[in-house]
């Protein structure tokens, strides 16, 4: 057997975009498979490595760069998914693969009463990544076009009326030099089962466990529309939609790896050029 070491981040990309304009039904999107990687999970935990050490070298130019004055780039991901749908593991065995200082992670909870009182996108705009960064979201302004929904948390005019001013804010955010990777890590309602029985399991996990996930678990099928609903109407060219089958988590981590790491060619941050005479400097540092 052959293993795939470098996989085919562009043609990961490919299969996985929700094309802007098209309508997704992520219930028929199998979460088992393992779209443009064709090595088992080995060959995907060796290509993760390879990419993880890409994502780190890009990652420093990206911050170089902008330490330098010479670009104004930042990339945003944006991951979201049912409980238990690996998000954490994203940001323990992708996002922990480049260098902490340049990477800002946030997780979004029911909004504070202040927060409530902002409107939805303020504490959003207040976690933006900064020039040179990269930044994460477990969990996003999308749950308010998600749980609230499927809650009945605000009325549904409310809601609706969420979807356009998302694709506003996500064009700004584009427009001012910050590249937008939206995820949804996709499970199965069985493998879903299956690792909330291991939290219940496991006294290691059960700080995981939260008994309102069954609440919204129960409502399975009201989440999956509300997910088709916002990723059909929210992947735009500014800021697109993947959506990453995520019932195996190799798959799932080499795959956002595969993502982050097109964006970040795509940016193509650039070593910034000393600004020093270097010949100089190496006759200062003789003599000194
Ligand atoms: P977790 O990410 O599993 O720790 O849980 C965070 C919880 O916060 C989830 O149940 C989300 O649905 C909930 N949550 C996040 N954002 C919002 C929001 N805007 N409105 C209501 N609930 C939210
Ligand atoms: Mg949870």
């Amino acid at each position: 057997v052959t293993a795939t070491v470098t996989p085919d981040v562009d043609a990961l990309r490919a299969a996985l975009t929700v094309a802007p304009g098209t309508r997704v039904d992520v219930a028929a999107v199998d979460s088992h498979a393992t779209p443009a990687f064709d090595g088992d999970k080995a060959a995907g935990k060796a290509a993760l490595t390879s990419l993880n050490d890409e994502l780190s070298a890009l990652q420093e130019r990206l911050y170089a760069q902008h330490r330098a004055g010479i670009a104004n780039r930042a990339l945003l991901l944006v991951l979201q998914g049912m409980d238990t749908s690996g998000k954490g593991g994203i940001v323990r065995h992708v996002v922990g693969a480049v260098d902490p200082q340049g990477v800002d992670i946030t997780g979004f909870r029911a909004p504070t009463d202040e927060e409530r009182a902002n409107g939805f996108l303020w504490r959003i705009r207040r976690a933006l990544p900064p020039e040179g960064h990269i930044g994460v979201f477990d969990r996003s302004h999308y749950e308010d076009v998600l749980v609230v929904r499927v809650d009945g948390l605000v009325p549904e005019e409310e809601w609706q009326a969420r979807y356009d001013l998302i694709n506003d804010f996500e064009a700004e955010v584009a427009a001012g030099g910050t590249v937008v990777v939206k995820v949804m890590l996709h499970i199965s309602r069985d493998e879903q089962r299956a690792r909330l029985a291991e939290r219940l399991d496991r006294p290691d996990k059960h700080w995981k466990y939260n008994p309102g996930d069954i609440d919204a678990r129960r409502r399975w099928d009201d989440y999956m529309a509300a997910y088709s609903d916002a990723l059909s109407r929210c992947s735009t060219a500014a800021a697109p939609w993947y959506v990453v089958p995520a019932d195996r988590k190799w798959y799932a981590r080499l795959a956002v790896a595969a993502l982050l790491t097109a964006a970040l060619r795509d940016l193509d941050p650039q070593w910034p050029l000393a600004d020093f005479d270097i010949e100089e400097e190496r006759a200062r540092l003789a003599a000194s």
